[in-house]
Order: C-alpha cells, then structure tokens, then sequence
C-alpha cells in the first residue's frame, strides 16, 4: 500500500533525523509498520524494545500519521518478526529524491522557511565595529572582513571553527550586518543548522522541495551556524550538499562555523568535509589575558557604568574560558553596582563575584545541581527526585546524578538516596548512559557542559 510506505517512510527520516544513530539503529530501525483500514500495526522484535517505542516514540509516529491519514488512526503494538522484505529496508536518506506522489498532501507550512523569507534573521548588534580583535582571532576576523567586502569571489565557503563562546556567531553576522548594508537588495539568510534540518525534514513531509530548494539556491549569501549539528543526519547532509554546490558555483557566498575542524566532525560524510575546506578554514581561539581585558573594557564602555582597567585586570584574571562568560561576569557586577547604588571598583567587583570566585574550592551542593537541573529542562526537583520514568524526566534526572557524580564529593549510594532513596545501581547506571552519550548526542553533550560550567560558577 503506497500510503503507509510514505507514512512510515517519513517516520523514518524524522527519527533518523533527530535521534542519535544508536538510538535509531535500536529502536526505530528493528521496528515492522503496517496500516490496516484506520489501524496502525506496529511489530516489535521482542517486549522491551516495544515498551521503549510506546513510551518515547508513539507520540511522534502518531502526530506523523495524522498529517497523512484522513482521520486519527488507532495503534496496535505487539512483539513479532521483521519480514525480511519489509519496505522499511530503505534507508530514508535515499529515498528524499523518490517522494511518491499519489499520498495526500497535507499543508504544513514551512515554518523556518517562512521565518527567514521575511527577515534575514540577522541581530543588528552584531557588527565589526563591536568585535574586539586580538591575536586568537585575528586570522578569523580578517578572513571575515575580507568575504564581506568582495563576497563569492575570494574565500568560498568561509569555514569558522572554535569552541563556545568565542564570537563565531557574531563574526558571521557582523558579515551578514556589513553585507546587508552596502547592498540593500541582497537576499541574506543567517540560519542556525537545527533550524536547517527543520526545514529539510519539513520540505520532505510537506512534499515542498522546490520551494526549499528554490529559497536556499537564491541566496546571495548563506549563513549557517554550529553546522556540527547536521552530523549523522545523511539525509540533511545530502540536501546541504546540493545548496552548498549550487551557491558556490554560482559565486554566491556561503559562510559555515562549527566547533571543531572540518574533519573531525564525526557521522559527517567526506564528500561534505572536502568541500568544506575547498575555501578557506580559520579559527578563532581563547583570548589571551590582554585581550579579555580590551573586551571586557569595551563591553563596559558600551553600557552607562564603565569600569577602570584595574576592575577588568580583576576580572579577566579569573574568567578565563570564554567571551560569554566575561559577559556575564560584567552583567553581574553592573547589576550588584546598580542595587547598592556604588560604583565600580575591584573591590565591588570581588564582592559581586564572590560566589563564582570562590567555586574553584567551593562544595557544590546537591540541592544546587537539582535545582539547576531542573530549572534547565524546566521541570520541577520533586520530579527529579519522584518514581516517574518518562524520557522527559528520567534523561535529566541522569543527568543530574551524573554532575553530582563529578562536581561532589558523595558515594553512589548518597547520591542514590539524595534522588528519592535510589539505589546505588541506579546512579551508576545513569552516570555510564550520560557518559557515552555525550560521545554521540551533540545536543546532550553541550547541555551536560553548559550545566557543567553553571555550577562551577
Ligand atoms: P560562539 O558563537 O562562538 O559560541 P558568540 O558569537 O555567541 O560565540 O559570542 C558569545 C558572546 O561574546 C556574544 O555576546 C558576543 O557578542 C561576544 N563576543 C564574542 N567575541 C567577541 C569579540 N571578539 N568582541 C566582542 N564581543 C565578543
Ligand atoms: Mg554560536
């Protein structure tokens, strides 16, 4: 039945899309899919497997199904064989260019295509002119400048590779900023590469190809960020391929960032790599002393309550990983200044950091790492630490055993009995799951290093 082939067709490159290869391989990839009049059968090949598939993916496969079946289907789950000629045997990817024609189209819009028709999606207080230059990214900013200037023709694609918080984002928009006011009329996109994805998957659910195609070709100049997201995406991948050929060929400019360098993204296809260096590739690296200094200086200067070099010295001796976090150090001390109405010295800075100053040796507390937890997934402590099992609260509850694991000083079976009287087991278990995710779920990994450096501070 050509219906259900598209259907699951298209549950597939959605999970292969958005879930990480272990976890497609194991759960969505084992799976037989068959529609019978307004039921959906779903065959597992044994009872765990098809208990993970009804908790954490059911939901999805039926929001699928209601774009592509007339009326709400019913499901049915049980444990069975794969046939051997099963039409899932197909990978997804390869299927994106064979859109059967005869299922019906629904009409989702393209929701980021949309997005970026109206606006270029650019922050106009992004620019060169508040980009502080040092020698970690000198290369990366004359590199950055000189596409702006003669955009197509010099460095194409412009890659940037780097770790967080250390002005990618900035310095491609500050090229989007530059370009869009010599030339009005040039058609910019800045879009982030899960936002891409989005669009991909969306383009091919909604049957709305030519559209993706024809607004990504048309680009003057393409700017896509943290492009390290669409690894272990083929079929994202294969559409990237296409835009990112087209757009160079036709000496329109493309710029990419990522954090690392091109090849060693992993789960990236070498085709995609090659043609990433084809241009040029520069870094941007971790400011030194001097130039944390010249940036936190500037920042300072921006706002109404500027601070003396001896307050920046201060602060750019113990803020040493990245731009964000000299950011948010600054925001700090301006805000302690404004409430108790003094002004700026190294000595109101000392107080207002105290905390993050004194973390280095400070204990971090297990009420802490629970309530930041929670509050990162928006969910509340008492979940964190109560029987449910859902994915929405189980995943960050590992997470969390996980950081206390690493940023405390407690056993196992403490920790267990600090998240509702678990057993030691249970954090043990949690702590291994975290761990080699992070080596495969990009997303997860930023997360973990984002709590991480919250709850050193
Ligand atoms: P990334 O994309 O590499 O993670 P961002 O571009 O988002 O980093 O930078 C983080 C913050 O630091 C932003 O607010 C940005 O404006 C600021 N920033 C980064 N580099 C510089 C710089 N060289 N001069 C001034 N501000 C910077
Ligand atoms: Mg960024």
């Amino acid at each position: 039945m050509m219906q259900d082939n598209t259907l699951w067709n298209s549950c597939l490159l959605f999970f292969e899309e958005t879930l990480t290869p272990q976890q497609y391989n194991s759960w969505i990839k084992p799976l037989s899919f068959e529609v019978q009049g307004n039921q959906i059968i779903l065959i597992a090949p044994n009872s765990f497997t098809l208990k993970i598939v009804q908790e954490r993916f059911l939901p999805e496969i039926a929001r699928q199904a209601e774009l592509y079946l007339s009326c709400p289907p019913s499901f049915s789950l049980r444990v069975g064989d794969k046939p051997i000629d099963s039409l899932t045997a197909k990978s997804p990817a390869l299927l994106m260019d064979e859109v059967p024609g005869s299922a019906p189209v629904p009409s989702v819009p393209l929701l980021s295509l949309n997005k970026h028709k109206n606006q270029s999606q650019l922050n106009p207080l992004l620019t060169f002119e508040n980009f502080v230059t040092g020698k970690a990214n000198q290369l990366a900013h004359a590199a950055a400048i000189q596409v702006a200037e003669t955009p197509g023709t010099t460095y194409n694609p412009l890659f940037i590779y780097g770790g967080v918080g250390l002005g990618k984002t900035h310095l491609i928009q500050s090229i989007g900023n530059y370009i869009k006011q010599e030339n009005r009329h040039a058609k910019i996109c800045y879009v982030h590469a899960t936002n891409y994805i989005s669009d991909v998957v969306r383009a091919f659910q909604t049957k709305k190809f030519d559209e993706f195609k024809q607004f990504y070709n048309s680009l003057d100049l393409l700017l896509i960020d943290d492009i390290q997201f669409i690894a272990d995406k083929p079929g994202t991948q294969q559409e990237f391929f296409y835009t990112l050929n087209s757009l160079i060929d036709g000496h329109k400019q493309v710029v990419i960032t990522c954090d690392t360098f091109p090849k060693e993204i992993s789960g990236m296809t070498p085709r995609l790599t090659s043609r990433f260096s084809w241009g040029l590739t520069v870094a941007v690296e971790p400011p030194g002393i001097e130039m944390r200094v010249a940036i936190l200086l500037q920042k300072a200067s921006l706002s109404n309550n500027p601070i003396n070099e001896d307050v920046a010295f201060f602060i750019a001796k113990h803020i040493r990983s990245n731009i964000r976090e000299l950011e948010g150090a600054l925001k700090r001390i301006d805000a302690y200044s404004r409430f108790h109405k003094r002004s700026i010295s190294v000595e109101l800075a000392k107080e207002a950091l105290k905390d993050l100053l004194a973390c280095q040796n400070k204990q971090i507390s297990m009420e802490n790492i629970q309530k930041t937890v929670a509050d990162f997934y928006r969910i509340k402590v008492s979940d964190l630490l109560s029987k449910k099992r859902t994915r929405l609260i189980a995943r960050p509850r590992q997470v969390a055993m996980c950081l206390a694991r690493e940023l405390t000083q407690l056993s196992l079976p403490e920790i267990g009995a600090a998240f509702g009287s678990r057993d030691h087991t249970t954090v043990m278990y949690a702590c291994k799951t975290i761990e080699s995710l992070r080596n495969t779920d990009t997303a997860l990994n930023e997360d973990f290093i984002l709590l991480n450096q919250t709850l050193r501070n």
